[in-house]
């Protein structure tokens, strides 16, 4: 049955000692099938009216309620806005329960790698415009086929991309490119942005956490965007990873095996 099993080495006078520790995991992990059951049904309660708010918002800031002063329609905006933030949480949260249920559906086809990149550049276009970002995608590309979930591919590309747009300065680079490594091909999502501190490393996959947990934080976000990425690449086959220095910008990469079956068509 469930066991952590640790050891660890001390100097006592010179020679070594060894501790063990032995520990029943059982009511740890029946705590967090209960965590994650709750967290799944909450999120389902709050999903239904929250659908409702933001539709009303939507409409009167679409014009139906009409003669509207400035103020007000500023206000309905935040709401609108934060309710589409809250929205984003909750099928965050969702995704995770899945995830780590291992209930995620996954619809698998080939698809051309180039064509998948470009979707994912259009895509966040709108944000890194927004941001003052260019965002480039580096040409030419390996002429590959992938086996993937396209729509989950997307969500993984606009969660590195948002995030290496969100921690770069104005009027830098963001650039996404590929090449061939053996029989995979790795993405590569690089930025000049603040890079990760050192001391974050062992954390950055997991649930909810960022480096700067502050209260003064000024990026906003979940710390759930790396957690549900690194799940979705290995459920679908393939490894996510990272580098960076601080100060001068991170890479984050994602390998894929080429389906080897298929060649590109002219
Ligand atoms: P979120 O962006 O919602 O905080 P993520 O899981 O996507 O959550 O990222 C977790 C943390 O990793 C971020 O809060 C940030 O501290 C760090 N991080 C992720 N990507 C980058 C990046 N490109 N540059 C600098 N820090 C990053």
């Amino acid at each position: 049955f469930p066991l952590d099993l640790s050891i660890s080495a001390v100097r006592r006078q010179g020679r070594p000692l060894y501790i063990g520790l032995v520990r029943d995991i059982t009511e740890r992990k029946r705590l967090e099938k209960i965590k994650n059951e709750f967290i799944a049904t909450v999120s389902h309660e709050l999903r239904t009216p929250l659908t409702s708010i933001s539709g009303a918002l939507g409409l009167i800031l679409g014009g139906a309620a009409g003669g509207m002063s400035d103020s007000m329609s500023s206000l309905l905006t935040i709401a609108s806005k934060n309710s589409q933030r809250l929205s984003f949480l909750i099928n965050d949260l969702l995704d995770m329960e899945k995830l780590s249920a291992g209930k995620m559906q996954f619809h698998i086809q080939p698809f051309e790698l180039t064509a998948l990149l470009q979707q994912a550049v259009e895509t966040n276009l709108t944000f890194s415009t927004q941001r003052k970002i260019h965002l480039q995608l580096q040409n030419p590309l390996p002429e590959v086929f992938i086996a993937v979930d396209s729509q989950r591919l997307m969500q993984i590309l606009s969660n590195l991309l948002s995030n290496a747009i969100k921690y770069s300065p104005e009027n830098e680079t963001v650039q996404i490119a590929a090449k061939t490594v053996g029989a995979h091909v790795r993405i590569n999502i690089s930025d000049h942005g603040t890079g990760i501190p050192e001391e974050f490393y062992p954390r950055i996959f997991q649930k909810f956490a960022q480096a700067d947990s502050s209260d003064t934080r000024q990026k906003g976000g979940t710390g759930l965007g790396l957690a549900i990425s690194r799940e979705l690449v290995e459920q679908m086959g393939g490894k996510i990873s990272f580098e960076s220095i601080t100060g001068q910008g991170s890479h984050f990469y994602i390998d894929f095996p080429i389906l080897k079956t298929l060649v590109k068509t002219a």
